[in-house]
């Protein structure tokens, strides 16, 4: 029940020449579609029927009703009947949420003996449906069309990506991502125009001085940080010995619980749905708050480390589109790198922050020394991820736009870390380590990027499609003298195309 206060409107075009009759019976056919949409258990947000448009007035009439419902995050459209375009053009010019042409028809296949003119009348959209197309193509309308039969679970499982991508698109209009601390000094790729990316991709960010997070820190009771501790305990494989209160070990533990404590409270009174940290900025923490920034990403906050608001807001949209999903999704570093041929691959981790939601097995509480930012004992919990595939994305600023890099990877086995105790992924990227990493970094991408075990590629195709932003995407297909092409491309295409820009 994750979308339960989202809908996505369904709005059918049609025309008055067949006569009423016909009318009636396409709003039947657009009734049943759509109840035969909710009923089919495949899509994870409701979908409302609004009627029958027959006419330029009732177009404008529907879009604008979906702009300013806070519910609606996207429409489908679907041509019933000859919708004659021009009656599109007022609506589609203010419409300004996703929309999802679907082309497809109520009845499945031709009646070969029977069909006759009245069938025809009824059965359209096979011209229908490219008339619409036309006009969102010469009105530069960014759209998804989804073509098949509405009952085919391909056509639904098309549909069901774009309202995940829907639904993060309308969780990232109302995120606030804080930042503790600023950027780590002098780094470039994660840095960007926050302001460029409130206007382009939804999301606002704010700065809040350690020392507000600080007052929260000093007012966490012995209560509150007990119970913590406790669960801690209760949740996590750990040395029983670290259950000792007199111990350091303990002490750290105590302190992590708090810090997550301070955290969990100073978002929830600011509003806010992400945050960052920088380890050059602590205030009074002991250590790092790694423990919490690993829970709290599983709570669904976004998070990223050394300022990195943008992985901080994209990593809180790969969780909130995959919620129900049960694979996992995590902030992910590009640690260090494994040569073995064609099994060459990457140790994906950090200092601390990996999102437990990747786990391949119960995780394990540890305290061990940390000496960037505080040289500490610090908590934190560890484990090795899941294997399979899986899509890590990220978003960098080219300065005269943003560009989403997208790269399908493949988990492998990782192995425990007994002198670096951290959490961590190992991964191919596709199509193999040396074309995945030489295009990612033609690509500009980060070291810091947010991965996921459930989203497909068409999810950022979707994501990139709505946001208007550039998308390059490395899979088992790039050749890197093609992916040159493609960024070269992309530069003309961009510069020519200043709105988008
Ligand atoms: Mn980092």
């Amino acid at each position: 029940m994750a979308f339960e206060n989202y809908e996505v409107w369904f709005v059918t075009g049609a025309q008055l020449l067949y006569g009423g009759d016909a009318v009636i019976a396409v709003d039947a056919h657009s009734n049943e579609m759509v109840a035969g949409l909710n009923a089919s258990g495949k899509l994870p947000v409701k979908v409302v029927y609004k009627g029958t448009v027959n006419s330029s007035k009732e177009v404008e009439t529907v879009f604008k009703a979906a702009n300013n419902d806070d519910k609606c995050i996207g429409v489908i459209t679907w041509m019933h009947t000859f919708s004659p375009a021009k009656m599109w053009i007022h609506g589609l010019q203010q419409f300004n949420k996703p929309l999802l042409h679907l082309h497809t028809q109520f009845n499945k296949e031709i009646p070969w003996d029977t069909m006759d003119m009245d069938f025809m009348n009824l059965n359209q959209s096979a011209h229908g449906d490219r008339e619409f197309g036309h006009i969102c193509t010469r009105m530069r309308i960014r759209r998804k069309v989804v073509v098949g039969y509405w009952k085919d679970e391909k056509t639904l499982e098309r549909i069901a990506v774009w309202m995940r991508v829907c639904a993060g698109w309308a969780d990232a209009h109302d995120m606030l991502i804080i930042r503790f601390g600023d950027q780590m000094n002098n780094v470039a790729v994660t840095d960007g125009d926050k302001v460029e990316a409130e206007q382009r991709l939804g999301y606002h960010v704010d700065y809040c001085p350690v020392n507000d997070l600080m007052e929260y820190y000093k007012k966490v009771t012995d209560e509150e940080a007990k119970a913590l501790v406790d669960t801690y305990f209760k949740e996590y494989e750990h040395d029983p010995k670290l259950e000792d209160n007199r111990t350091v070990e303990y002490e750290k533990i105590w302190n992590a619980a708090k810090a997550e404590i301070a955290l969990r409270r100073i978002l929830k009174d600011k509003g806010a749905k992400g945050f960052t940290t920088n380890f050059d900025d602590l205030g009074l923490f002991d250590q790092i708050p790694g423990l919490a920034s690993q829970r709290l990403m599983a709570e669904g906050y976004g998070f990223g480390a050394e300022g990195d608001w943008k992985s901080a807001a994209l990593y809180r949209t790969v969780w909130f589109m995959t919620q129900g999903m049960t694979n996992g999704c995590s902030f992910l570093e590009d640690y260090t790198l494994h040569f073995d041929g064609e099994r060459s691959a990457i140790l994906q981790a950090h200092m601390l922050e990996v999102c437990p939601l990747i786990a391949e097995h119960r995780p394990k509480l540890e305290v061990h020394r940390l000496a960037i930012g505080v040289d500490s004992q610090t908590a934190r919990i560890v484990f090795t991820s899941k294997q399979g595939p899986g899509v890590t994305a990220t978003i960098v600023d080219l300065g005269n736009r943003f560009r989403l890099i997208v790269n399908d990877v493949e988990c492998i086995k990782s192995k425990p870390l007994p002198k670096l105790p951290v959490a961590s992924a190992l991964w191919i990227p596709m199509p193999n380590f040396e074309v995945g990493a030489g295009a990612w970094i033609l690509a500009g991408g980060t070291h810091h990027s947010c991965f996921s075990f459930d989203l497909t590629p068409e999810y950022w195709e979707d994501y990139a499609e709505i946001a208007g932003i550039e998308m390059v995407h490395i899979d088992k297909n790039t050749t890197i003298s093609c992916f040159k092409k493609e960024l070269r491309m992309n530069e003309v295409y961009y510069m020519l195309n200043k709105a988008l820009c």
